[in-house]
């Protein structure tokens, strides 16, 4: 009998996702490309590690105990892991959306048992954005067993469970021989965890931020300036501001990436790969590859599969709306 392979309950399957060598990225660029395989998480994305250690730090504080409920403003994958995770250890969830997001992550929060509340799309200043609706509710309803407003932009459980899991997982596996570590921005979390941990491991190693186009991060990594031009289509990434997550966080470059680029990658790691990725993990690997023609040849450099292609499938596998977009279609769609 394998032990290591015997869980207890679905908490404990998030993390220790394996890191994969990408064909195509690594073929294109001279470098070793791998991607951590985070769409192998329970959840089915890398968001199922903060919103773990979201519930982990609050059950530990006594904000909330079981029957309680959890609010939360998500592009829905941290809102699919708290409700997952809510239901393994007895919560409840409620969460809120902008109405723009995929209609695969909305049916899976549904069907899931959150309360979803979808909102339109507004920013961040606008007091109907859905991160303020989220945090609004979470102070008009009441629980007598907790609400938490799990916050995950300026909740700081968000990076440290990427500084205590996804960052070490990455670091063990190179033997002190990793060059390069590159990734997108929606709260930061990722970046801010895995940045920390790897730079206190070894400083040499490069930490880059993909960037898509309409978020600012590019240009305040790359000339301290919050600022954003044109759109893209990709979910849960992209961000305006410096959450506190993001505060204090080392990143040495950023790049940006169009969707177009991201898109034709998808389509061709699908079709030769087998990998079936989500917008996000487009614009992370073109980062990636971008990275590599900087430091490279043979240099060894990770990036992260954030979730999988099908939560997107009625927008990035749909003729229609890539037409739409003057956007790249896959052959044989
Ligand atoms: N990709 C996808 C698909 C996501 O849902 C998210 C989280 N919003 C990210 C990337 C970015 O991760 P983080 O919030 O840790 O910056």
């Amino acid at each position: 009998m394998n032990k290591q392979n015997l869980k207890n309950n679905f908490e404990e399957c998030i993390g220790n996702t394996p890191l994969i060598k990408l064909k195509i990225a690594s073929e294109i660029s001279g470098c070793n490309i791998y991607g951590k395989c985070e769409f192998l998480n329970p959840g089915g994305s890398v968001k199922d590690r903060a919103a773990y250690q979201i519930i982990k730090d609050a059950l530990k504080n006594k904000e909330i105990q079981s029957g309680g409920t959890i609010v939360e403003g998500t592009a829905g994958n941290t809102g699919i892991g708290l409700c997952l995770v809510g239901n393994s250890l007895g919560l409840q969830s409620t969460i809120v959306i902008p109405r723009s997001q995929s209609k695969e992550k909305k049916e899976m929060l549904k069907l899931c048992g959150a309360k979803l509340v979808e909102v339109d799309a507004l920013p961040y200043s606008n007091p109907g954005n859905y991160i303020r609706v989220s945090e609004k509710i979470s102070k008009e309803i009441s629980n007598p067993n907790g609400v938490l407003w799990a916050n995950q932009f300026d909740n700081l459980s968000n990076k440290k469970a990427h500084y205590l899991s996804t960052g070490p997982e990455i670091y063990d596996s190179f033997s002190g021989n990793l060059d390069g570590f590159i990734c997108s921005i929606g709260t930061g979390g990722t970046i801010a965890g895995v940045s920390g941990y790897l730079k206190e491991k070894d400083k040499k190693i490069k930490v880059c931020i993909a960037d898509p186009m309409g978020s600012a991060m590019y240009n305040y990594f790359k000339n301290g300036v919050l600022e954003s031009s044109g759109t893209s289509i990709t979910e849960g990434i992209g961000q305006g501001r410096i959450t506190k997550n993001l505060e204090n966080v080392i990143v040495d470059d950023s790049f940006q990436v169009n969707d177009a680029e991201a898109l034709e990658l998808i389509f061709e790691m699908l079709k030769h790969e087998g990998l079936i990725l989500g917008g996000s993990s487009g614009i992370n690997i073109m980062g990636a590859i971008k990275l590599a023609k900087e430091i490279g040849p043979n240099k060894n450099i990770v990036t992260i599969l954030c979730d999988y292609g099908t939560k997107y499938q009625s927008k990035i596998f749909n003729k229609e709306f890539l037409e739409s977009k003057n956007l790249p279609i896959p052959k044989w769609l």
